[in-house]
């Protein structure tokens, strides 16, 4: 995935390279970098003595000695003072130099802890929202897999405020079910029936009661048959207007045999979009794209294919189609799957801010899984 966003410590994380939010000493002190030094061991420290240190937003890199990373990219965040100090263009300068870095050098991936959001006292939300934005400038024209590791449980609780809204959706739609749950019920209550009928009708039940019960039974089976046999005639007149009105029937048999990445396909020249705009859009890398491109096979996760519709921006019922193809649905009965339709609905698709509303919710990610 070419961002991620994930809850983790930077020393233990197995990728090209780690970066540190350093001092402009470079010789190590508190926070992630002293985390960073403790785990890479003092051949690190030996080497940062030779780099006569690192003005603020600048980047500087060495090896990652007993770290699980290869290298370690030194940039130094800028201390908060009130946002009126030129902060913000150096954090994003840290990010930008530190992501030129590992480019220079061709790593495949990275990872950055939130750069000045700790001891340096950069606001939180702004110190993430600044990470994201600068990272996924470059991901537009780089291949590149980049972590942001958020390590503080806090972040969370700032990140939930800011997405009460979509708390307040997931209630809803719990609501929404039970209400409807209740609604299914006969009217006479079948809970309670439920829990005093006999397991079998065999039971020391007098004849006269087990009769009753099986004529309520049948009459109850009858009103919901009667019901599936009307919904059954509308959805076939539906079915038989679209043919008549909207598509020739010989387009929609074309379309109705098409597997989802044909029909990815199909929507992708419809939209006159290339393909790298569309997975970077969607959050997933060239390797994987390629791999859906040329394997027609190709069994792709519900997190993927859900990327690749919102990339397209799809409408609902088409996103629908393209997922159900592919062999999934979204369910109003589990949080991922609500948080998807709560910003499908409001017609918003940017994969990344969904990102980071799953992520709040610690759900897993949309992209390459
Ligand atoms: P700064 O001085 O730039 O603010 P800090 O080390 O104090 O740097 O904090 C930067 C961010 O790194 C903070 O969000 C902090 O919670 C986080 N952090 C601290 N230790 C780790 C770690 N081991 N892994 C990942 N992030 C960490």
């Amino acid at each position: 995935m070419p961002l991620n966003i994930v809850r983790n410590d930077i020393t233990k994380m197995n990728v090209d390279a780690i970066v540190n939010a350093a001092n402009e000493r470079l010789l190590g002190g508190g926070g992630v970098d002293g985390a960073i030094h403790r785990a890479a061991g003092p051949g690190l420290l030996a080497e940062c003595r030779t780099l006569n240190g690192c003005r603020t937003g600048d980047a500087k890199i060495t090896k990652g000695y007993d770290l699980p990373a290869k290298y370690v990219i030194h940039t130094v965040g800028p201390v908060y003072r009130d946002g009126r100090h030129g902060e913000e263009e150096l954090l994003i300068s840290c990010y930008r130099k530190s992501l030129e870095i590992a480019k220079e050098k061709e790593l495949e991936s990275i990872a950055f802890p939130l750069i000045s959001a700790g001891v340096y006292g950069y606001p939180k939300q702004e110190a993430f929202d600044v990470a994201v934005s600068v990272i996924r400038d470059f991901l537009k024209d780089n291949d590149m897999t980049v972590y942001l590791v958020v390590f503080d449980p806090d972040m969370l609780a700032i990140s939930k405020k800011q997405f009460s809204e979509i708390r307040e959706y997931i209630s809803d739609a719990v609501v929404r079910r039970r209400m409807e749950a209740e609604r299914y019920r006969t009217p006479e209550g079948n809970r309670t029936e439920a829990r005093s009928a006999p397991p079998t009708v065999g039971g020391a039940l007098p004849q006269s009661q087990v009769s009753g019960l099986f004529r309520k039974r049948k009459k109850d089976i009858q009103k919901k048959k009667t019901a599936a046999e009307g919904i059954h005639k509308a959805e076939a007149e539906q079915t038989e207007a679209c043919f008549l009105s909207d598509e020739s029937l010989s387009d929609w048999l074309k379309k109705s045999d098409e597997s989802w990445q044909t029909m990815l396909f199909r929507c992708i020249d419809e939209r006159k979009l290339t393909d790298p705009e569309v997975y970077r859009r969607a959050n997933i890398d060239r390797k994987l794209f390629s791999k859906i491109r040329s394997n027609a096979d190709y069994k792709a996760s519900k997190p993927t294919v859900l990327a690749l519709g919102l990339a397209l921006k799809l409408p609902r019922k088409e996103l629908d189609e393209l997922l159900m193809k592919a062999g999934f649905a979204l369910s109003d009965s589990n949080v991922f799957d609500l948080i998807i339709s709560y910003f499908i609905n409001r017609g918003e698709y940017d994969v990344m801010k969904i990102n980071e509303a799953l992520f709040s919710f610690d759900q897993s990610l949309l992209g390459n899984i």
